[in-house]
This record gives C-alpha cells, structure tokens and sequence, in this order.
C-alpha cells in the first residue's frame, strides 16, 4: 500500500511548526511529508526591524530548513493553485518548471503580504517590510539617503532625504519606526555637517492609539517614548498620495519625504484565492479544528486562515500572530496525525501569553503573561522571548552574538548595494514568489 502523502505549503511559523512536529508525532513510513517553500529558510519576521537597523545580520533570523528538518522533502518553489477535488497543488518550481503534487493531506499555510490600498504613488514609491530582503534593502535605502542628503547642496533634496514616514502603528510599524529612528539619529554623528534639527521621522496611523493589542497605557508609554526621540506621531491620519519626493497626508499636510515605509495591514497571500471555499477578510474560513468544511484532509492555519478564537467568543477569528501561528502548528500536527490513524481531532484554544515590542536600544514595551513592563526590563523580556522562539541553537548562537557585537562594537553603516527597485517598491510585497534561478 502506498505511504499517504503530506504536502505542506509555506515555511513560515505555521508551516515550519507543523513540518517539525509531524516529523516527531508520524513514524517513519507512516506518512511521506513534502514542504513547498520558495526560500530555503524559515523566516523570524517579528525581529525584522532589526535586521533592518543593522543590530541584527539577516541569516541570524533565517533558519535553514535542511538543518532543522530531517525527513521532509523540501520542494523549492511556490504554489500556484490548490485543486480540492482533485487533491493537487501545483507548483512553480524556482527554475520555472511547474510541476503537480498529489497529496492525502494538505497543510495550506502561505501565510500573508502587504496589504496595499489604492493610494496614488504607493506601489511606486512605498517601501515595505514583510520580507528579508525587504528589510536589507531598507537598510541600504535609509544609509543611502543620508549619504545623498550629505552630498547634496539643495536645502529641497536634504530635507527630502533625511525625512522618512511608517504607515502603520502596530508592531510591525512601531518596531520599525523606533528602531530605523535610532539608526538615523546614531549615523547624524558620522555625517557631521548634516544639521540633525532636519531629520524628520513622522509616525501614522488611522487608528486613534498605537499597539491597540497591547491596551491603552502600553500604547502611550511606546508613544510618549517615540515623541521623546523625535518621532513625530499622528493619529487618524494617513498618507493620500506619495510622489518620489514627498508625502501628501490625509490632514492636507505635504512632508518632504523619500522614504515611505507601508506596514499598514496585511491580507492572504494569492494562492489563497485559488481555492473554490469560502474565506473571510480573504482568510481560509476553517473549524476550530482547523479543517476545511467539505475537505476534512485539508487543513489551514497562520496567517492565511480565519481560525475561530475559542477563547474570545463571539465569533472571533485568531488576529494574524506569530503566536497563534505557532501554536496553530502544534494543533494542526496533531489533527494531521488524528486524520490518518483515524482518530478524532483537537480544536484550538489558545491561551494568550502577551505581546513584546521592541522599542530600539534599551527600550521596549511588554506584556507577558498580563504583567505590564517597560523599559529596560521589558526590552529584557523582549529579548529573552525572542531568544527562546527563534528557531534552532545556532539562529539562537548567532542572535545572541550579534546583540553582544552590536552592543560593544556599534552600526558599521555599511550599503551593502541592494539598491535595485525591484525588491524595493512596495509592488513588491503583493508578491511572494520566487524569482527564477
Ligand atoms: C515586521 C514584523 C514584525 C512582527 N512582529 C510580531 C510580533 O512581535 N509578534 C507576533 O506574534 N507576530 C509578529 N509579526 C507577525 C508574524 O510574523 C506573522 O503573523 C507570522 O509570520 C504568520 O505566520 P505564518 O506561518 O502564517 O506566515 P509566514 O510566517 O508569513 O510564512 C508563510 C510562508 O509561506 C511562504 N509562501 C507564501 N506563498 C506561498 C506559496 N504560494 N507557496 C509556498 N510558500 C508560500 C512565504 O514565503 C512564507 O515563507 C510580525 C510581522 C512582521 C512583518
């Protein structure tokens, strides 16, 4: 009898997680596993802004996935559509081939991109920071712009160059903000005739507080310590159209700017819709079991999928974490494992552990466990979180090493010389497929 197949689709916390405990709850021959994944690693996305701001090299936060997995067959490449009832996915292989993957169980977590709006100049202009060579690329961005605004004799184009706008007052916006601010600020003492009264970091957000998930007083603390920077933090505003040298708010102000960084929201990646099932906010609508209704072999989860929040109620789906990621994977390898000894599956319950935001040098906002930290002590939490989440001793060798060489020895602000617009423009990030080797 044929072993039945297990094809997983995405790398990140999801996929990733449910690879790894497959490959600890199946015996061997039990079932064959096969992960399609465009990059050989495993992504940290959560300690982006440090790669971004250079206190982190960006292999410290790639896992390799032939070191942390042992009997998945990788398949390198991106699936371009799922058939439900053929129980297929093909996939576009990094060389171009395409080629079918039968399966008897598929794991779908493609997780997410950036979700865009129709705001002119956007996909020109924006930057994002979704992905590794996203957040290299800003880096180089960022330097580039000092050293151009260094360069230049026009008041016009430094003020453009050394003015620099996030769209976006979650984590992922808060955490780049503070910490691409703080390299900036730092590097002004390198470029001493840049007047650093000039710099200009601007701070949006529609919403009226930052971080909402970490409640109010959290959110102002993070707030109150971006203002004390510099960073000038606007609410209920946002950007309404971008030009390759300015922004236009939505207040009717226009900053000079050459750096708009989008991380505004995120959407399903496009694999998703390829399905014939229903989705809510584009996200797989699944049981709290995780299972696709009509397609009991099929199971979704992470970011791409609406899995019911059991412990919230009401209705509620999971919001798009690394933590429910995480956790959802465990669940998802169980059920896998349940699906084919034909025993009953678990549901996901998850229990809420907080949240950690990384404010840039010694500071940072947590809540671990209900308990609301800040400064120092909460960059320590913060830290020692992501310590133990990346995956694998060596990623966790190689964090480590660099907060240690970055505390002692400071920012290189070397350009590595990513400045090429395809994988800066904001388009980008619509898109997470490969681009042919
Ligand atoms: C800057 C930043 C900071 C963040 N900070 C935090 C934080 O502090 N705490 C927190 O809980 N969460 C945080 N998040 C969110 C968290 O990273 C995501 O919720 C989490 O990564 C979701 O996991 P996932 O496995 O569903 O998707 P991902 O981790 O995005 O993994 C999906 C993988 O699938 C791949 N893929 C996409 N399409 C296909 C396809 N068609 N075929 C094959 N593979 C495909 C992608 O390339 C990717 O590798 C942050 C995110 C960002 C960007």
């Amino acid at each position: 009898m044929a072993v039945p197949h297990v094809v997983i689709v995405g790398a990140g916390f999801a996929g990733y997680g449910t690879a790894r405990r497959l490959e600890r709850t199946l015996r061997p021959g039990e079932a064959a596993i096969s992960l399609v994944a465009p990059s050989g690693y495993t992504l940290y996305q959560p300690l982006l802004p440090e790669v971004a701001s250079g206190t982190l090299d960006p292999r410290s936060i790639a896992g390799p996935l032939h070191r942390l997995l042992d009997r998945t067959r990788l398949v390198p490449g991106t699936a371009a559509g799922v058939d439900l009832r053929e129980r297929a996915v093909t996939v576009d292989k990094i060389d171009g081939e395409r080629t079918t993957l039968r399966y008897d169980r598929l794991v779908l977590c493609p997780g997410s991109v950036t979700r865009t709006f129709d705001i002119p100049g956007l996909k020109e202009y924006g930057h994002g920071m979704k992905n590794l060579a996203e957040a290299v690329y800003l880096r180089d961005h960022v330097i580039a712009q000092l050293e151009l605004a260094a360069a230049t004799h026009d008041p016009r184009e430094r003020a453009a160059r050394m003015g620099f706008i996030v769209v976006g007052g979650g984590y992922s916006g808060v955490e780049t903000a503070a910490n691409l601010q703080l390299l900036t600020a730092k590097a002004l003492r390198r470029f001493a005739w840049l007047d650093p009264a000039m710099l200009s970091w601007t701070l949006l957000d529609v919403a009226p507080r930052l971080l909402p998930e970490l409640g109010e007083r959290l959110g102002d603390v993070a707030m109150r310590t971006l203002r004390r920077r510099g960073v000038d933090v606007r609410l209920g505003v946002s950007i309404d159209r971008l030009a390759a040298d300015s922004a236009t708010l939505t207040d009717g102000r226009t900053l000079p700017c050459r750096t708009a960084i989008w991380t505004a929201g995120v959407k399903p990646a496009p694999v998703v819709a390829t399905l014939d099932a229903p989705t809510e906010k584009g996200r797989l609508v699944v049981g709290a079991d995780l299972r696709l209704a009509g397609f009991p072999e099929v199971i979704a989860l992470g970011d791409a999928a609406a899995v019911p929040d059991l412990a919230k109620g009401g209705g509620s789906v999971c919001p798009p974490t690394a933590q429910h990621a995480t956790r959802q994977a465990r669940v998802a390898a169980a059920n896998v494992a349940a699906g084919l000894r034909g025993h009953q599956p678990r549901l996901y319950r998850h229990r809420d552990l907080g949240m950690v935001v990384d404010l840039g040098g010694t500071q940072a906002v947590a809540r671990p466990l209900g308990m609301s930290l800040t400064g120092p002590l909460a960059q320590a939490v913060t830290r020692g979180y992501h310590l133990s989440t990346v995956p694998g001793f060596r990623a966790k060798a190689r964090v480590l090493g660099d907060w240690g060489l970055h505390a002692v020895a400071g920012d290189d602000l070397i350009r590595l010389g990513f400045l090429d617009p395809r994988t800066g423009a904001a388009v980008d990030l619509d898109h997470t497929v490969a681009t042919p080797v």
